[in-house]
């Protein structure tokens, strides 16, 4: 029996596992950094403790001070959910010596899956396919690129030790084979610790679909079906549903008895993932299918399988961890309809999906099952994953699963930080994935279209430079206290577009565009929903929320299940930004400063990297706008920047 849980992780996977806690009446201690001290999470668990500043080396990854939490708050058991913790096998171990129970497998259990290369061996052995390759000890570059020859190209180069998408190079052809192994051996260098690669053949057209596995500790395992998660960009997952496009009997029958093998050749115990790379270029095959990783945790898109299956996996694992048998047989398993989730993620498609923080001014959400951590008001910090929100919809056929997905993404908005929402409508639209046809590359081929930001509607256009104006557009008298100035050029940036247009006030609730034909506002507050603007910044009764984001006032206009955001630039700045009038780097973003790379009175030249910002696990090198002299720097490696503030600054150019 668990009593009280203590959930070693932050954000909507905590929350997830504190509802599922308390529904079956185990008391829930919650752990957070110094950034989360009023997090969703710590307000819905039963105690909190504090376990270290904002960074995650020294919170959420703080193996001491979570062991610690627990023993003070008398917890019994720790979940680790997933990232931080969850897949470290001396965690495990650490947790078990406290006398504690770990939810989730035994650390040998994640040893042996844990690198790339042993787990396929391990694999192969059992009789599970496996992707042709080497995975072998022989790291010489030339005996790597005999077996590459071998294989034939394309071939995919993977860190042993990789994981979320890093340090993985596609290779065509033999020309390049050495400078893609030298750098991915750089990024496994320094994001894992360890340059150790294997080889593969470079599947084409290829989808990934994995098999949700459950293990208990008397040796029995089954599977709950699988997920495609095919839609990816940079390797990792957009949009994910159950049961896969396409799937037949004779090829699920082979696919989780491939899984349900792997998991018990290393006894495996709780929730964990096969994931499996498919050959995707005609119709899946019962031999088309090959062993990639297996997760040792519960998966992020964990949900779309409980919406397929009614299982709820977070019970099953703390049931399971408790020393209960697997809670269904395979027979008892049933797969109900279709489900998807779509990821809501704090990042600018338009801009490499660059990851952006921000106060979330205004969050509502549209019909489905959302899983999330934050509210309006929360921040987007630069320390952890800008994740905002999971969707997921579920219907009895694929189609109506996608339409529910569309119509609660559509009823999404989010003011106060730039997200992925526009995008995944656009996604979740588009015509190839629809039909079913879906594969790794699907994102890539069409991103331009994907993410077009289209032009707002003249009706936004007018509402962003009342708000501008500092005007009500619920305010009755509009239009005629202000006779004597009816007219105004308003200025406004939307995304990198500035717009220019002259409004004019006709009376209440009429105006126009340049002259153009007048735009009703008085039907509007039916038509719009209605937000509060939560942070205590004010907001109009129309779809208005107006937020401060990196200095600059902007306003989010929700209009006809769209939003627009214009940001309202200060008429008295001027139009040069610092970092391009050449006398100072600014820092793109707000994150945090990993490298500077240069010092005061130091001649640079143009291109130089100067320093280097981290946000959201990416890196953001900045370089010199210009030959000079640094003049001064602001900030060291190891503190946030805000976005926007000037990191760098240059001697005047002038002599
Ligand atoms: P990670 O552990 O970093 O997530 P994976 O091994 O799970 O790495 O692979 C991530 C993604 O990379 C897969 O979902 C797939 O899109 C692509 N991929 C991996 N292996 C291959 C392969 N052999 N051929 C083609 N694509 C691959």
């Amino acid at each position: 029996m668990i009593t009280k849980l203590l959930i070693a992780n932050r954000g909507e996977i905590a929350c997830r596992v504190i509802k599922t806690a308390r529904r079956m009446g185990i008391a829930t201690v919650a752990v957070h950094s110094d950034a989360d001290t009023a997090a969703l999470h710590v307000e819905m668990a039963d105690e909190a403790v504090r376990i270290g500043p904002a960074p995650a080396a020294d919170s959420y990854l703080n193996m001491d001070a979570i062991l610690e939490a627990a023993k003070t708050t008398g917890a019994d058991a720790v979940h680790p959910g997933y990232g931080f913790l969850s897949e470290n096998p001396a965690c495990v171990e650490a947790v078990e010596k406290a006398g504690l129970v770990f939810v989730g497998p035994t650390a040998d259990a994640i040893r042996a899956m844990g690198l790339k290369d042993a787990a396929k061996a391990l694999m192969e052995k059992a009789g599970v396919p496996v992707v042709p390759g080497y995975h072998g000890d022989n790291q010489n570059a030339d005996f790597l690129a005999g077996e590459a020859d071998q294989i034939g190209y394309p071939v995919l180069i993977k860190a042993r030790a990789g994981g979320g998408g890093k340090g993985m190079r596609k290779v065509e052809r033999a020309g390049d084979f050495h400078a893609a192994l030298e750098s991915c051996r750089r990024e496994a260098q320094n994001a894992f610790g360890d340059d150790a690669v294997l080889i593969e053949k470079y599947v084409t057209a290829p989808r990934h679909i994995e098999v949700q596995v459950f293990g208990d500790a008397y040796g029995d395992v089954v599977h709950l079906y699988e997920r495609d998660c095919s839609l990816q960009r940079r390797h990792q997952k957009v949009i994910e549903e159950a049961p896969a496009p396409g799937m037949t009997g004779e090829v699920r029958a082979a696919m989780t008895g491939a899984a349900v093998r792997a998991a018990k050749t290393i006894g495996y115990q709780g929730a964990g993932t096969v994931e499996f790379i498919v050959d995707g270029s005609g119709p899946l095959r019962p031999d088309g299918f090959w062993f990639m990783e297996m997760n040792t945790r519960l998966q992020v898109e964990h949900p779309v399988t409980e919406a397929v299956t009614g299982v709820d996996l977070v019970e099953w694992q703390l049931r399971v961890a408790a020393g209960e048998p697997l809670p269904k047989n395979q027979d008892e398993i049933a797969l109900c309809g279709h489900a998807f989730e779509a990821r809501l993620y704090a990042e600018d498609p338009s801009h490499n999906f660059l990851p952006q923080t921000g106060q979330l001014a205004h969050l509502g959400f549209g019909d489905a099952r959302v899983d999330t951590g934050v509210r309006s008001g929360d921040a987007i910090t630069p320390y952890y994953d800008p994740m905002i929100a999971k969707l997921i919809a579920h219907g009895e056929t694929r189609d109506e699963a996608l339409g529910r997905l569309r119509a609660a993404l559509a009823g999404t908005h989010v003011a106060g930080t730039v997200t992925n929402r526009a995008f995944l409508l656009a996604l979740a639209g588009h015509d190839g994935f629809a039909a079913g046809h879906v594969d790794t590359g699907l994102i890539d081929r069409d991103l331009d279209t994907l993410t077009a930001v289209p032009e707002p509607p003249d009706l936004a256009v007018a509402l962003a430079a009342i708000a501008a104006l500092n005007l009500d557009p619920a305010d009755p008298r509009l239009g005629w206290r202000l006779w004597g100035e009816a007219s105004h050029q308003v200025r406004l940036m939307h995304g990198d577009t500035p717009i220019e247009r002259r409004l004019t006030l006709n009376g209440p609730g009429n105006v126009t565009l340049d002259g153009e034909p007048p735009l009703r506002l008085d039907g509007l507050k039916r038509d719009v929903t209605t937000v509060g603007g939560s942070s205590g910044s004010p907001s109009f009764n129309a779809g208005l929320v107006r937020y401060r984001a990196a200095g600059t006032p902007h306003v989010s206009v929700l209009l006809d299940g769209a939003s627009h955001d214009f940001a309202i630039p200060d008429p008295l700045a001027g139009d040069g930004d610092a970092g391009a009038s050449g006398d100072a780097v600014t820092a793109p973003m707000t994150g945090i400063i990993r490298l500077i790379d240069v010092e005061a009175g130091q001649a640079v030249s143009a291109g130089d990297r100067l320093a280097v910002v981290e946000a959201m696990k990416m890196e953001h090198p900045l370089t010199a706008p210009r030959d000079g002299v640094v003049a001064a720097i602001h900030g060291a490696p190891g503190s946030a920047v805000e976005g926007g503030a000037v990191l760098i600054a240059f001697e005047p150019d002038d002599p």
